[in-house]
């Protein structure tokens, strides 16, 4: 690890130009709210202000749901907070999670969760979500945003206008409001999903699994129809020592047994996906007014915390609920930032300790010895 890890509580706006938003445009005093991103941040505000009466245009480059890279576990409180906006993900079919496993080296440790929690594939719960935004009156538009200024997205289809912007495009920046990259060594997401099998129905079970390797961790935990969803986050540098994500993900196999005896279940012509300089740790705590950052867009959780879908939702609901109260989105945007610090904070710590792999056998033994420690984590890192 160099000595800018990159991995610090970051802050900032975000944006490029810090433009201010014009005030209501004379040819459309009541504008409908724009929620650029129909992920779950982008829905829970769709959903949340639709609940109001309110006609949101929901605005998402993708027709069909897809099944974006994530790690598919969804905490208990992801989980109590979807059933808030009407989705439930048992209804889903979701499997359910009782523990925690985790492997350093040739180190395993477990702990019971706070509360059950889910896994779950992104295409099933971003389709219902959507679906939930529809049926209750937001208007879903097809576009891909090329870029955002005051009051303007350009679309590639259209142009659109409106005196607020809910900002959801998660992973995605678009320009005009870029987030800062500031790592030397940034962060990765590489996912795969390995079809279901009776051995891995055995071996994962009813848990959440932490691998924890040096400078990367794959998370792995049963979806909806059994197949098993590995995701890893891992340093670029990591990458760059090992050559593509398969061959890396190969030798991970070669050198970590418990992950070869999932990994033995991979077809050969496994599908792999890749996000690149994930901004882990990154906060906005200002914006401009008009323009909510929710998600991704708001705040950045290291993945290990399981936690990225549980502040989307937060953060679409309640900023949702602050326009509708004439809260300026300066204010409200202070506002989840200083909510999101501690969590984001708590993750990063548990991040780095885990990527480093004395630091990770040392946590696997506290684990052990320290009845209840891993929960407090578990419990400590939720929004
Ligand atoms: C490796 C990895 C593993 C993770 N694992 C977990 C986990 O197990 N549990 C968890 O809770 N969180 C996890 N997360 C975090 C989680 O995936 C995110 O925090 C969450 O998806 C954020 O939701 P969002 O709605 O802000 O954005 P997204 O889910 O990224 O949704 C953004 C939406 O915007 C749309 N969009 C993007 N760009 C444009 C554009 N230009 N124009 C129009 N539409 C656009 C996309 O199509 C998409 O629908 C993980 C993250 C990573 C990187």
């Amino acid at each position: 690890m160099g000595a800018d890890t990159g991995f610090r509580c970051r802050r900032g706006r975000g944006g490029e130009a810090g433009l201010p938003v014009q005030a209501l445009r004379r040819d459309n005093p009541v504008s409908a709210p724009l929620i650029l991103g129909a992920g779950p941040a982008g829905c829970a505000a769709a959903i949340t202000l639709a609940e109001q009466g309110r006609t949101p245009i929901l605005i998402d480059r993708d027709v069909k749901v897809g099944d974006p890279l994530c790690g598919g576990f969804m905490s208990w409180r992801t989980v109590a907070a979807l059933r808030e906006l009407g989705v439930d993900p048992t209804a889903l079919g979701a499997h359910r999670v009782e523990r925690l496993m985790l492997f350093a080296g040739d180190r395993e440790a477990q702990a019971r969760l706070p509360e059950a929690a889910w896994g779950l594939s992104r295409h099933a719960l971003d389709t219902a979500l959507r679906a939930r935004a529809i049926s209750l009156g937001a208007r879903l538009e097809i576009d891909r945003a090329r870029s955002l200024s005051s009051g303007r997205i350009e679309g590639e289809r259209q142009e659109w206008r409106g005196d607020t912007i809910f900002l959801a495009t998660g992973k995605h920046d678009v320009r005009g409001e870029t987030r800062p990259r500031e790592a030397s060594d940034p962060a990765l997401g590489v996912r795969v999903r390995i079809p279901a099998h009776p051995d891995l129905s055995r071996l994962i079970g009813d848990a959440i699994e932490l691998h924890l390797f040096d400078g990367a961790y794959a998370g792995i935990v049963l979806q909806e129809d059994g197949s098993a969803n590995v995701c890893l986050a891992l340093r670029k540098s990591r990458l760059s020592r090992d050559g593509s994500p398969l061959e890396l993900l190969r030798s991970l196999a070669d050198r970590y047994p418990a992950f070869a005896e999932r990994w033995r279940h991979a077809p050969d012509d496994l599908a792999i996906d890749t996000v690149g300089s994930v901004p882990y740790g990154w906060i906005a705590d200002g914006t401009d007014p008009g323009l909510y950052r929710l998600g991704d867009q708001a705040a950045v959780i290291p993945s290990l915390a399981g936690e990225g879908m549980g502040i989307a939702i937060a953060s679409g609901r309640s900023a949702a609920q602050a326009f509708l109260e004439g809260k300026a989105a300066p204010v409200w945007q202070g506002e989840f930032a200083r909510r999101a610090a501690r969590p984001v904070t708590v993750a990063e710590a548990i991040w780095k300790a885990a990527e480093t792999p004395g630091l990770a056998r040392l946590g696997l033994a506290a684990a052990t010895l320290i009845p209840g420690l891993a929960t407090m984590a578990m419990r400590a890192s939720r929004i």
